[in-house]
């Protein structure tokens, strides 16, 4: 069997992170897999990129590099969330096709869909209307690299493909108090709160929101089932399943409960909300997979992400 080698982007965030804890239980013998993080290569720069791609060679990429943040980070740096990422976007397809590389699986988010939609949404919908302004630069940016993807398809032939998964969490989560998502942020905060003794725990925004959140590594077992098995240029939605979506103010019960945290919930409703909802449908990788593929409880996910946060805040994203 043909050896592969998979160079990994983004290899050092959430999900990258996620995908090495899986491949270190499930390594197979004919797969090498690379992953590599900012400090390797700058990819929003072409030459650094081409350099590192020359080093690994790889057969393979997933591509999870990009800005990343939660919707307040979006909603003050659209511009450089649109710049930024339709940059390593380009670079890194771009040096893929020049180098030979023969399937990339790049990374999509359900939060760049229509604000305006019918539910549940599913993978044809990508571009039929603008995504929520609160994160438009980032969104149109992942909805490029659609558009990039079916380009090298028709000039090309190459399998250059997408997932979109849902909103993530877990462990080596960015838990900064500006810029991460509401999972991460909310932990960091009520960690505080219990250190502090504080009676109240501040959610912001009303927490009627609803949202889909997937454990990183069951995302991580999805992504590399998609690597092994989907070969097709179309995204595939790597969600949680519909009746698990979730409100913002479940979620941070849910957070409270792992930490024992008895005090008040406030929520601010000066701060945003962001969409209501992306309600999103699984039924295409749920066709592909085995029928007994099981996502981790959400509560038991949240504890675990609870327990990596107390114990690993030499090296947590802080
Ligand atoms: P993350 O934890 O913030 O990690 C981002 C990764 O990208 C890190 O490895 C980072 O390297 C790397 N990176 C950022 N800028 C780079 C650059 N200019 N050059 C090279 N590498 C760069 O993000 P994540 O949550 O794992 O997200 C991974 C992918 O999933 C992204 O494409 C994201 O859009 C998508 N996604 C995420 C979510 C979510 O809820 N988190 C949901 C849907 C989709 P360093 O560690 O060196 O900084
Ligand atoms: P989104 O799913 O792309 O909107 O991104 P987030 O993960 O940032 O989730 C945003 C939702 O969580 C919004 O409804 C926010 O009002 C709510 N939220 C509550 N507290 C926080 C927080 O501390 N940080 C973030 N990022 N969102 C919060």
């Amino acid at each position: 069997m043909d050896r592969k080698v998979i160079l990994v982007t983004g290899g050092t965030g959430l999900i990258g992170r996620a995908i090495q804890k899986i491949i270190e239980i499930e390594k197979t013998e004919n797969e090498q897999w690379i992953f590599v993080g900012s400090k390797d290569a700058d990819l929003s720069n072409f030459d650094r990129t081409s350099k590192l791609f020359e080093r690994h060679k790889p057969t393979h990429v997933i591509h999870l590099a990009a800005m990343v943040g939660g919707l307040f980070h979006n909603m003050a740096n659209n511009l450089d969330f649109f710049r930024k990422n339709m940059q390593i976007n380009d670079n890194v397809l771009a040096v893929s096709f020049q180098q030979g590389v023969s399937k990339v699986v790049s990374c999509l988010s359900t939060c760049i869909f229509p604000d305006k939609t019918t539910y549940p949404i599913d993978e044809t919908m990508i571009h039929n209307g603008p995504p929520h302004p609160s994160n438009f630069g980032y969104s149109y940016a992942k909805r490029m690299l659609d558009v990039l993807n079916h380009g090298y398809y028709e000039q090309h032939g190459k399998i250059f493909t997408s997932v979109i998964p849902c909103n993530v969490f877990g462990p080596y989560d960015n838990f900064d108090l500006q810029n991460s998502h509401v999972i991460p942020g909310l932990i960091r905060k009520l960690h505080a709160a219990v250190e502090n003794e504080s009676p109240t725990f501040v959610v912001m925004g009303t927490g009627k929101p609803l949202r889909q959140f997937i454990y990183s590594l069951d995302l991580a077992r999805l992504i590399i089932f998609v690597l092994r098995e989907y070969n097709n240029i179309e995204p595939i939605i790597v969600s949680v399943d519909e009746e698990d979506e979730i409100s913002i103010e479940d979620t941070a019960k849910s957070i409270a409960e792992a930490f024992d945290y008895n005090g008040k919930i406030v929520f601010d409703t000066t701060k945003a909300d962001g969409q209501f909802k992306k309600t999103a449908s699984n039924k295409k990788i749920r066709q592909l997979l085995p029928p007994d593929f099981k996502f981790t409880n959400f509560k038991e996910a949240i504890k675990e992400t609870v327990q990596w946060f107390k114990t690993n805040q030499d090296i947590a994203r802080l």
